[in-house]
């Protein structure tokens, strides 16, 4: 049986989710967006040089796409209407 310890320390959590770990098993799964930490920010952008991105007033953050998903934030329709179209 494996345990693993994890540190119970929310400050820190805050701080790895900056980083994105690259799993060989999940690469694939890994889909980095980016957000605005303002309070008044629902959106989560393809790229951090979107207007939507630079217009933030805090804090820029890239987390994986599941985790905006359960933040409840929406694709960006400036950055992710470019990808779309060809
Ligand atoms: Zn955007």
């Amino acid at each position: 049986m494996l345990l693993i310890s994890v540190a119970s320390c929310t400050e820190q959590e805050e701080e790895q989710t900056k980083m994105v770990k690259v799993d060989l098993n999940s690469i694939t799964e890994i889909d980095t967006v980016w957000i605005c930490t303002g309070s008044a920010a629902k959106r989560f952008h393809s790229s951090d040089s979107c207007p939507g991105v630079n217009s933030c007033t805090k804090e820029v953050k890239g987390i994986t796409r599941g985790e905006a998903e359960k933040k409840r934030r929406s694709a960006c329709n400036i950055c992710y209407r470019l990808e779309e179209e060809e």
